[in-house]
Protein backbone atom coordinates (compact mmCIF):
# COMPACT_ATOMS: atom_id res chain seq x y z
CA UNK A 1 0.00 0.00 0.00
CA UNK A 2 1.00 3.51 -1.28
CA UNK A 3 0.12 5.97 2.05
CA UNK A 4 -1.39 4.91 5.35
CA UNK A 5 -2.94 8.43 6.90
CA UNK A 6 -3.25 8.12 10.90
CA UNK A 7 -5.65 11.06 12.34
CA UNK A 8 -5.29 11.35 15.77
CA UNK A 9 -7.64 14.82 16.50
CA UNK A 10 -5.86 17.05 19.10
CA UNK A 11 -2.49 15.18 19.27
CA UNK A 12 -0.08 18.15 21.04
CA UNK A 13 3.21 18.04 19.45
CA UNK A 14 5.32 19.28 22.41
CA UNK A 15 3.73 16.38 24.06
CA UNK A 16 4.63 13.80 21.71
CA UNK A 17 8.13 14.78 20.21
CA UNK A 18 9.46 15.94 24.06
CA UNK A 19 8.60 12.56 25.34
CA UNK A 20 9.65 10.20 22.24
CA UNK A 21 11.76 8.27 24.44
CA UNK A 22 8.28 6.51 25.81
CA UNK A 23 7.01 6.12 21.80
CA UNK A 24 9.42 4.07 20.34
CA UNK A 25 7.17 3.76 17.63
CA UNK A 26 6.40 7.22 17.00
CA UNK A 27 10.35 7.99 17.94
CA UNK A 28 11.41 5.84 15.14
CA UNK A 29 9.40 7.74 12.59
CA UNK A 30 10.57 11.01 13.81
CA UNK A 31 14.07 9.71 13.47
CA UNK A 32 13.93 8.45 9.98
CA UNK A 33 11.30 10.58 8.69
CA UNK A 34 10.51 14.19 8.63
CA UNK A 35 8.34 15.51 10.92
CA UNK A 36 7.42 18.92 13.79
CA UNK A 37 4.39 20.76 14.36
CA UNK A 38 2.02 22.44 11.70
CA UNK A 39 -0.45 24.85 11.83
CA UNK A 40 -4.23 24.38 12.06
CA UNK A 41 -6.78 26.72 11.95
CA UNK A 42 -7.96 27.88 15.68
CA UNK A 43 -9.82 30.84 16.97
CA UNK A 44 -13.47 30.49 15.79
CA UNK A 45 -12.60 26.98 13.97
CA UNK A 46 -13.36 23.80 14.94
CA UNK A 47 -12.47 19.70 14.14
CA UNK A 48 -14.77 19.48 11.65
CA UNK A 49 -13.59 22.68 10.10
CA UNK A 50 -10.03 21.62 10.08
CA UNK A 51 -10.63 18.07 8.56
CA UNK A 52 -12.50 19.19 6.10
CA UNK A 53 -10.12 21.38 4.78
CA UNK A 54 -7.35 18.34 4.83
CA UNK A 55 -10.06 16.71 2.83
CA UNK A 56 -10.93 19.14 0.17
CA UNK A 57 -7.70 21.53 0.36
CA UNK A 58 -10.09 24.42 0.50
CA UNK A 59 -10.15 26.80 3.75
CA UNK A 60 -13.46 26.93 5.91
CA UNK A 61 -14.52 30.18 4.73
CA UNK A 62 -14.60 28.24 0.80
CA UNK A 63 -16.11 24.76 2.23
CA UNK A 64 -18.22 27.22 4.75
CA UNK A 65 -17.75 24.55 7.88
CA UNK A 66 -17.31 26.78 10.18
CA UNK A 67 -17.32 26.27 14.19
CA UNK A 68 -18.89 22.39 13.52
CA UNK A 69 -21.47 23.78 11.66
CA UNK A 70 -22.56 23.57 7.56
CA UNK A 71 -23.14 28.14 7.32
CA UNK A 72 -25.73 27.73 4.69
CA UNK A 73 -28.15 24.60 6.63
CA UNK A 74 -26.93 25.83 10.30
CA UNK A 75 -26.48 21.99 10.75
CA UNK A 76 -23.50 19.89 11.84
CA UNK A 77 -21.91 19.12 8.33
CA UNK A 78 -22.62 16.51 6.35
CA UNK A 79 -20.14 15.08 3.75
CA UNK A 80 -23.07 15.96 1.01
CA UNK A 81 -22.15 19.32 1.95
CA UNK A 82 -18.95 19.70 -0.04
CA UNK A 83 -18.74 16.15 -1.42
CA UNK A 84 -19.02 18.37 -4.69
CA UNK A 85 -15.71 19.75 -4.15
CA UNK A 86 -12.87 17.75 -4.98
CA UNK A 87 -12.11 15.69 -2.18
CA UNK A 88 -8.98 13.80 -1.72
CA UNK A 89 -10.82 10.01 -2.35
CA UNK A 90 -12.35 11.88 -5.60
CA UNK A 91 -8.96 12.42 -7.08
CA UNK A 92 -7.44 9.37 -6.06
CA UNK A 93 -10.36 7.24 -7.50
CA UNK A 94 -10.04 9.22 -10.58
CA UNK A 95 -6.56 8.72 -11.12
CA UNK A 96 -7.34 5.05 -10.59
CA UNK A 97 -6.45 4.46 -7.02
CA UNK A 98 -8.56 2.40 -4.46
CA UNK A 99 -9.23 4.39 -1.12
CA UNK A 100 -10.47 3.35 2.41
CA UNK A 101 -11.17 6.25 4.96
CA UNK A 102 -12.19 4.84 8.02
CA UNK A 103 -14.56 7.02 10.16
CA UNK A 104 -13.41 10.76 9.20
CA UNK A 105 -14.80 13.31 10.94
CA UNK A 106 -17.72 14.98 8.78
CA UNK A 107 -17.84 11.58 6.56
CA UNK A 108 -21.44 10.65 7.34
CA UNK A 109 -23.78 9.97 5.97
CA UNK A 110 -20.89 7.60 3.48
CA UNK A 111 -20.58 7.55 0.01
CA UNK A 112 -19.78 4.92 -2.73
CA UNK A 113 -16.22 5.43 -3.55
CA UNK A 114 -13.06 3.11 -5.33
CA UNK A 115 -12.27 1.47 -1.82
CA UNK A 116 -14.55 1.69 0.77
CA UNK A 117 -15.79 4.30 3.91
CA UNK A 118 -16.88 3.30 7.18
CA UNK A 119 -18.06 6.42 9.21
CA UNK A 120 -20.39 7.65 11.66
CA UNK A 121 -19.37 10.04 14.32
CA UNK A 122 -19.36 9.71 17.96
CA UNK A 123 -21.49 11.98 19.61
CA UNK A 124 -19.78 13.43 22.50
CA UNK A 125 -22.78 15.44 24.14
CA UNK A 126 -26.26 15.17 23.32
CA UNK A 127 -25.21 18.65 21.59
CA UNK A 128 -23.96 16.55 18.62
CA UNK A 129 -27.21 13.94 18.88
CA UNK A 130 -27.68 13.65 15.31
CA UNK A 131 -29.22 10.11 13.75
CA UNK A 132 -28.32 11.00 9.91
CA UNK A 133 -24.30 10.78 11.00
CA UNK A 134 -23.84 10.36 14.69
CA UNK A 135 -24.40 6.53 16.18
CA UNK A 136 -22.25 4.31 18.43
CA UNK A 137 -21.32 1.84 15.61
CA UNK A 138 -20.47 2.39 11.61
CA UNK A 139 -22.35 3.44 8.88
CA UNK A 140 -21.83 1.96 5.77
CA UNK A 141 -23.16 2.67 2.03
CA UNK A 142 -25.32 0.16 0.32
CA UNK A 143 -21.92 -0.87 -1.62
CA UNK A 144 -19.96 -1.37 1.52
CA UNK A 145 -22.83 -3.65 3.55
CA UNK A 146 -20.69 -6.90 2.60
CA UNK A 147 -18.13 -5.16 5.04
CA UNK A 148 -20.59 -5.14 8.02
CA UNK A 149 -20.53 -8.85 8.14
CA UNK A 150 -16.44 -9.26 8.92
CA UNK A 151 -17.19 -7.02 12.07
CA UNK A 152 -16.58 -8.36 15.46
CA UNK A 153 -16.31 -7.20 19.36
CA UNK A 154 -18.64 -4.76 20.69
CA UNK A 155 -18.58 -0.90 20.01
CA UNK A 156 -17.51 0.60 23.07
CA UNK A 157 -19.72 3.05 24.93
CA UNK A 158 -19.26 6.47 25.41
CA UNK A 159 -18.18 7.86 29.28
CA UNK A 160 -19.28 11.43 30.17
CA UNK A 161 -17.02 12.75 32.69
CA UNK A 162 -17.95 13.19 36.26
CA UNK A 163 -19.93 16.46 36.98
CA UNK A 164 -19.94 18.48 40.64
CA UNK A 165 -22.60 16.34 42.03
CA UNK A 166 -21.11 13.21 41.62
CA UNK A 167 -18.77 14.58 44.10
CA UNK A 168 -21.36 15.99 46.14
CA UNK A 169 -21.38 19.06 45.14
CA UNK A 170 -23.34 21.66 43.12
CA UNK A 171 -22.45 24.62 40.27
CA UNK A 172 -23.45 27.17 42.19
CA UNK A 173 -21.26 26.33 45.52
CA UNK A 174 -18.23 25.77 42.94
CA UNK A 175 -18.79 28.68 41.67
CA UNK A 176 -19.07 30.88 45.14
CA UNK A 177 -15.88 29.15 46.23
CA UNK A 178 -13.48 27.85 43.07
CA UNK A 179 -10.92 26.64 45.66
CA UNK A 180 -13.19 23.78 46.74
CA UNK A 181 -12.21 21.77 43.09
CA UNK A 182 -8.89 21.16 44.11
CA UNK A 183 -10.13 18.87 46.62
CA UNK A 184 -12.24 17.23 43.86
CA UNK A 185 -9.95 16.60 40.60
CA UNK A 186 -6.64 14.92 40.68
CA UNK A 187 -5.03 13.43 37.67
CA UNK A 188 -7.16 10.62 37.39
CA UNK A 189 -10.07 12.54 36.47
CA UNK A 190 -11.91 11.34 33.75
CA UNK A 191 -9.39 8.31 33.76
CA UNK A 192 -12.65 6.56 31.66
CA UNK A 193 -11.59 8.41 28.72
CA UNK A 194 -8.34 6.88 28.38
CA UNK A 195 -10.44 3.58 29.01
CA UNK A 196 -12.57 4.65 26.36
CA UNK A 197 -9.49 5.32 23.70
CA UNK A 198 -8.08 2.34 24.58
CA UNK A 199 -11.17 0.11 24.20
CA UNK A 200 -12.27 2.22 20.96
CA UNK A 201 -8.26 1.31 19.31
CA UNK A 202 -8.57 -2.19 20.28
CA UNK A 203 -11.73 -2.38 18.74
CA UNK A 204 -10.88 -0.52 15.51
CA UNK A 205 -7.21 -2.61 15.25
CA UNK A 206 -9.83 -5.55 15.45
CA UNK A 207 -12.02 -4.73 12.60
CA UNK A 208 -9.85 -2.82 10.29
CA UNK A 209 -7.23 -5.85 9.94
CA UNK A 210 -10.22 -7.79 8.60
CA UNK A 211 -11.54 -5.24 6.64
CA UNK A 212 -7.83 -4.76 5.17
CA UNK A 213 -7.60 -8.79 4.64
CA UNK A 214 -10.99 -8.45 2.57
CA UNK A 215 -10.04 -6.13 0.28
CA UNK A 216 -6.76 -3.77 -0.68
CA UNK A 217 -6.69 0.01 -0.95
CA UNK A 218 -3.82 2.34 -2.08
CA UNK A 219 -4.24 4.89 0.55
CA UNK A 220 -6.10 4.11 4.01
CA UNK A 221 -7.10 6.90 6.14
CA UNK A 222 -8.20 6.63 9.62
CA UNK A 223 -9.44 8.85 12.09
CA UNK A 224 -10.52 9.13 15.40
CA UNK A 225 -11.74 12.12 17.89
CA UNK A 226 -11.46 10.69 21.60
CA UNK A 227 -7.98 12.03 22.22
CA UNK A 228 -9.42 15.58 21.86
CA UNK A 229 -12.11 14.66 24.24
CA UNK A 230 -9.36 13.18 26.89
CA UNK A 231 -7.57 16.33 26.23
CA UNK A 232 -10.72 18.70 27.15
CA UNK A 233 -11.15 17.03 30.34
CA UNK A 234 -8.19 16.30 31.49
CA UNK A 235 -5.83 19.36 31.05
CA UNK A 236 -6.33 20.59 34.63
CA UNK A 237 -3.66 18.12 35.68
CA UNK A 238 0.00 20.20 34.96
CA UNK A 239 1.64 16.83 34.19
CA UNK A 240 -1.04 15.43 31.47
CA UNK A 241 -0.72 11.99 33.02
CA UNK A 242 -3.97 10.72 31.11
CA UNK A 243 -2.56 12.36 28.11
CA UNK A 244 1.02 10.73 28.09
CA UNK A 245 -1.18 7.49 28.83
CA UNK A 246 -3.14 8.11 25.79
CA UNK A 247 0.25 8.58 23.41
CA UNK A 248 1.50 4.95 24.41
CA UNK A 249 -1.76 3.51 23.43
CA UNK A 250 -1.27 5.72 19.80
CA UNK A 251 2.24 4.71 19.95
CA UNK A 252 1.04 1.14 20.21
CA UNK A 253 -1.68 1.70 18.37
CA UNK A 254 0.81 3.23 15.06
CA UNK A 255 2.47 0.33 15.56
CA UNK A 256 0.01 -2.24 14.76
CA UNK A 257 -1.07 -0.48 12.10
CA UNK A 258 2.39 -0.42 10.43
CA UNK A 259 2.47 -4.23 10.97
CA UNK A 260 -1.49 -4.79 9.00
CA UNK A 261 -0.58 -2.70 6.24
CA UNK A 262 2.83 -2.34 5.59
CA UNK A 263 2.52 0.73 3.83
CA UNK A 264 5.48 2.20 1.75
CA UNK A 265 4.93 5.85 3.97
CA UNK A 266 2.84 6.97 6.84
CA UNK A 267 1.55 10.46 7.83
CA UNK A 268 0.37 10.57 11.56
CA UNK A 269 -1.35 13.89 12.35
CA UNK A 270 -3.44 15.78 14.20
CA UNK A 271 -5.77 18.83 13.18
CA UNK A 272 -4.07 21.03 16.27
CA UNK A 273 -3.12 20.99 19.40
CA UNK A 274 -4.48 21.63 22.82
CA UNK A 275 -3.42 24.09 25.43
CA UNK A 276 -5.10 24.33 29.22
CA UNK A 277 -7.25 27.44 29.39
CA UNK A 278 -4.30 28.83 32.38
CA UNK A 279 -1.81 28.38 29.75
CA UNK A 280 -3.80 31.08 27.38
CA UNK A 281 -3.16 33.74 30.60
CA UNK A 282 0.34 33.22 31.85
CA UNK A 283 1.33 35.62 34.80
CA UNK A 284 -2.05 37.00 34.88
CA UNK A 285 -3.85 37.85 37.73
CA UNK A 286 -7.53 36.29 37.74
CA UNK A 287 -9.17 40.10 37.05
CA UNK A 288 -7.00 40.03 33.67
CA UNK A 289 -7.96 36.50 33.01
CA UNK A 290 -11.43 37.24 33.74
CA UNK A 291 -11.38 40.25 31.62
CA UNK A 292 -9.43 38.82 28.36
CA UNK A 293 -11.33 35.04 28.51
CA UNK A 294 -14.69 35.52 26.28
CA UNK A 295 -15.78 32.26 28.10
CA UNK A 296 -15.34 33.80 31.23
CA UNK A 297 -19.01 33.85 32.89
CA UNK A 298 -18.70 29.88 32.72
CA UNK A 299 -15.49 29.49 34.39
CA UNK A 300 -14.32 28.51 37.98
CA UNK A 301 -10.97 30.86 38.47
CA UNK A 302 -8.93 29.70 40.97
CA UNK A 303 -5.59 31.91 40.05
CA UNK A 304 -3.25 29.16 39.12
CA UNK A 305 -5.83 27.34 36.94
CA UNK A 306 -9.51 27.92 35.23
CA UNK A 307 -12.39 25.30 34.97
CA UNK A 308 -15.36 25.29 32.74
CA UNK A 309 -18.51 23.92 33.20
CA UNK A 310 -19.01 21.92 29.74
CA UNK A 311 -22.46 20.59 28.67
CA UNK A 312 -22.45 17.72 30.27
CA UNK A 313 -21.84 18.93 33.61
CA UNK A 314 -18.04 17.82 33.54
CA UNK A 315 -14.98 20.11 33.97
CA UNK A 316 -13.51 21.49 31.09
CA UNK A 317 -9.81 22.90 31.12
CA UNK A 318 -8.53 23.43 27.74
CA UNK A 319 -9.43 24.94 24.49
CA UNK A 320 -7.61 23.92 20.71
CA UNK A 321 -4.13 25.59 20.07
CA UNK A 322 -2.68 26.45 16.50
CA UNK A 323 -0.13 23.66 16.58
CA UNK A 324 -0.86 20.26 15.31
CA UNK A 325 1.03 17.04 15.01
CA UNK A 326 2.90 16.35 11.67
CA UNK A 327 5.11 12.79 11.50
CA UNK A 328 5.98 11.78 7.18
CA UNK A 329 7.39 8.60 7.07
CA UNK A 330 8.68 6.24 4.24
CA UNK A 331 10.39 5.87 0.53
CA UNK A 332 8.63 9.12 -0.99
CA UNK A 333 9.99 11.24 2.15
CA UNK A 334 12.93 12.68 3.11
CA UNK A 335 14.22 12.92 6.38
CA UNK A 336 14.45 16.03 8.96
CA UNK A 337 12.44 18.75 10.08
CA UNK A 338 9.52 20.21 8.97
CA UNK A 339 8.79 24.09 9.23
CA UNK A 340 6.87 26.32 7.91
CA UNK A 341 3.58 23.37 6.95
CA UNK A 342 -0.52 24.24 7.38
CA UNK A 343 -3.56 22.86 6.87
CA UNK A 344 -3.66 23.09 3.56
CA UNK A 345 -0.66 21.75 2.28
CA UNK A 346 -1.56 18.12 3.47
CA UNK A 347 -3.65 18.06 0.38
CA UNK A 348 -1.16 19.14 -2.37
CA UNK A 349 1.48 16.74 -0.78
CA UNK A 350 -0.32 13.66 -0.79
CA UNK A 351 -1.97 14.22 -4.09
CA UNK A 352 1.50 14.81 -5.46
CA UNK A 353 3.01 11.75 -3.88
CA UNK A 354 0.17 10.37 -6.16
CA UNK A 355 1.38 12.06 -9.14
CA UNK A 356 -2.36 13.39 -9.36
CA UNK A 357 -3.18 16.81 -10.62
CA UNK A 358 -4.13 19.47 -8.38
CA UNK A 359 -7.57 20.87 -8.82
CA UNK A 360 -6.94 24.89 -9.47
CA UNK A 361 -7.78 27.52 -7.33
CA UNK A 362 -5.98 25.57 -4.03
CA UNK A 363 -4.05 27.22 -2.09
CA UNK A 364 -2.03 24.74 -0.02
CA UNK A 365 1.75 24.55 -0.89
CA UNK A 366 3.91 21.34 -1.66
CA UNK A 367 6.59 21.32 0.77
CA UNK A 368 10.16 20.15 -0.04
CA UNK A 369 9.80 17.02 1.97
CA UNK A 370 9.77 14.38 -0.66
CA UNK A 371 12.18 12.36 -2.29
CA UNK A 372 11.35 13.84 -5.79
CA UNK A 373 13.10 15.30 -8.37
CA UNK A 374 10.30 15.90 -10.74
CA UNK A 375 6.65 17.17 -9.60
CA UNK A 376 3.77 17.05 -11.48
CA UNK A 377 2.84 19.92 -10.23
CA UNK A 378 5.97 22.47 -10.15
CA UNK A 379 4.08 25.70 -9.68
CA UNK A 380 2.61 24.55 -6.55
CA UNK A 381 6.18 24.58 -4.73
CA UNK A 382 6.44 26.14 -1.52
CA UNK A 383 9.82 27.25 -2.33
CA UNK A 384 8.75 29.38 -5.70
CA UNK A 385 5.61 31.04 -3.10
CA UNK A 386 7.66 31.97 0.48
CA UNK A 387 9.76 35.06 0.47
CA UNK A 388 13.25 35.29 1.36
CA UNK A 389 12.07 37.39 4.20
CA UNK A 390 8.38 37.32 5.81
CA UNK A 391 7.54 40.98 6.11
CA UNK A 392 7.01 42.23 9.50
CA UNK A 393 3.34 43.55 9.98
CA UNK A 394 2.51 45.47 13.17
CA UNK A 395 -1.36 45.52 14.04
CA UNK A 396 -2.81 48.47 16.54
CA UNK A 397 -5.03 47.26 18.92
CA UNK A 398 -8.60 48.25 18.80
CA UNK A 399 -10.54 46.42 21.03
CA UNK A 400 -10.75 43.90 24.02
CA UNK A 401 -8.44 41.08 23.53
CA UNK A 402 -10.61 38.25 23.58
CA UNK A 403 -12.22 39.84 20.35
CA UNK A 404 -8.80 41.09 18.86
CA UNK A 405 -7.61 37.59 18.69
CA UNK A 406 -9.86 36.97 16.21
CA UNK A 407 -8.76 39.83 14.30
CA UNK A 408 -5.01 38.67 14.34
CA UNK A 409 -6.41 35.04 13.33
CA UNK A 410 -8.42 36.39 10.16
CA UNK A 411 -5.05 38.29 9.02
CA UNK A 412 -2.77 35.32 9.43
CA UNK A 413 -4.99 32.56 7.75
CA UNK A 414 -4.94 34.84 5.10
CA UNK A 415 -1.25 36.24 5.16
CA UNK A 416 1.06 32.93 6.20
CA UNK A 417 3.95 34.49 5.15
CA UNK A 418 3.74 37.65 7.16
CA UNK A 419 5.41 37.63 10.86
CA UNK A 420 2.59 39.68 13.17
CA UNK A 421 3.48 42.20 15.73
CA UNK A 422 0.86 43.90 18.08
CA UNK A 423 1.05 47.05 19.25
CA UNK A 424 -1.29 47.09 21.98
CA UNK A 425 -1.92 47.49 26.09
CA UNK A 426 0.98 46.46 28.12
CA UNK A 427 -1.12 44.79 30.45
CA UNK A 428 -1.86 42.46 27.80
CA UNK A 429 1.30 41.73 26.33
CA UNK A 430 1.79 38.25 27.76
CA UNK A 431 -2.02 36.94 26.62
CA UNK A 432 -0.89 38.57 23.26
CA UNK A 433 2.52 36.93 23.67
CA UNK A 434 0.77 33.51 24.37
CA UNK A 435 -0.98 33.63 21.02
CA UNK A 436 1.49 31.08 19.16
CA UNK A 437 0.40 33.63 15.58
CA UNK A 438 2.18 36.75 17.13
CA UNK A 439 5.99 37.27 17.05
CA UNK A 440 6.26 40.21 19.38
CA UNK A 441 4.77 42.45 21.05
CA UNK A 442 5.03 46.71 21.67
CA UNK A 443 3.42 48.92 24.63
CA UNK A 444 0.99 50.87 22.91
CA UNK A 445 2.25 54.04 25.18
CA UNK A 446 5.87 54.30 24.52
CA UNK A 447 7.15 56.08 21.07
CA UNK A 448 7.42 54.16 18.00
CA UNK A 449 9.83 53.15 15.23
CA UNK A 450 7.60 52.90 12.50
CA UNK A 451 10.40 52.32 10.15
CA UNK A 452 11.16 48.61 11.48
CA UNK A 453 7.52 46.53 9.91
CA UNK A 454 6.80 46.79 6.47
CA UNK A 455 3.06 47.10 7.13
CA UNK A 456 1.07 49.33 10.31
CA UNK A 457 -2.34 48.15 10.41
CA UNK A 458 -5.27 49.19 12.10
CA UNK A 459 -7.92 46.58 12.11
CA UNK A 460 -12.07 47.83 12.18
CA UNK A 461 -14.98 45.57 11.40
CA UNK A 462 -17.92 47.46 9.49
CA UNK A 463 -20.59 47.10 11.57
CA UNK A 464 -23.58 46.78 8.51
CA UNK A 465 -21.70 43.95 7.03
CA UNK A 466 -19.28 42.50 9.28
CA UNK A 467 -16.51 42.83 6.95
CA UNK A 468 -12.86 42.82 8.74
CA UNK A 469 -10.60 45.63 7.33
CA UNK A 470 -7.31 46.56 7.72
CA UNK A 471 -6.11 49.85 6.97
CA UNK A 472 -2.16 50.72 6.21
CA UNK A 473 -1.00 53.65 8.33
CA UNK A 474 2.06 53.97 7.82
ZN1 LIG B 1 -9.85 18.58 16.33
Amino acid sequence: MKLLVIGIDALMPELVFNNLEDYPVLKKLVISGISGEYDGYVYGYGSHDNWTSLYTGLSPKEHQIIKGIYQPSGKLPRLYDYSSTETIWKILNENGYKVGMWKGLVTAPPEPIDGYMVSGELAFDEHFEDPEIAIDGHMLCEKDQHLIDLFEGEFPKRPTPKSPDQFGYTWEELFNNPQLVNNLLDENYFEEGYQYLKDMLDYSLLNIRKVNEKEKVDLFWFYNGIFDYLGHFTMHDFNRTQLKKAIKLVDDFVGEMLNIFQPENVIVLSDHGQKSFIDHFPNCDIELQKESFGLADQCLFLGDNILMQARTGGFLTSLHSLKGTMILNGENFKQGKLKGMRNLDVYPLILEMFDCIIPKNRKGLIHPVLNKEHLKNPEQQYKLHKPKVNEKVLIVQTCEVNVFNGYINDFYNENRFSNIFIFGKEKYRSVFLANQQVSGFYDMDQPLEKSVFDKVLVPYVNAKTKELLFTNIK
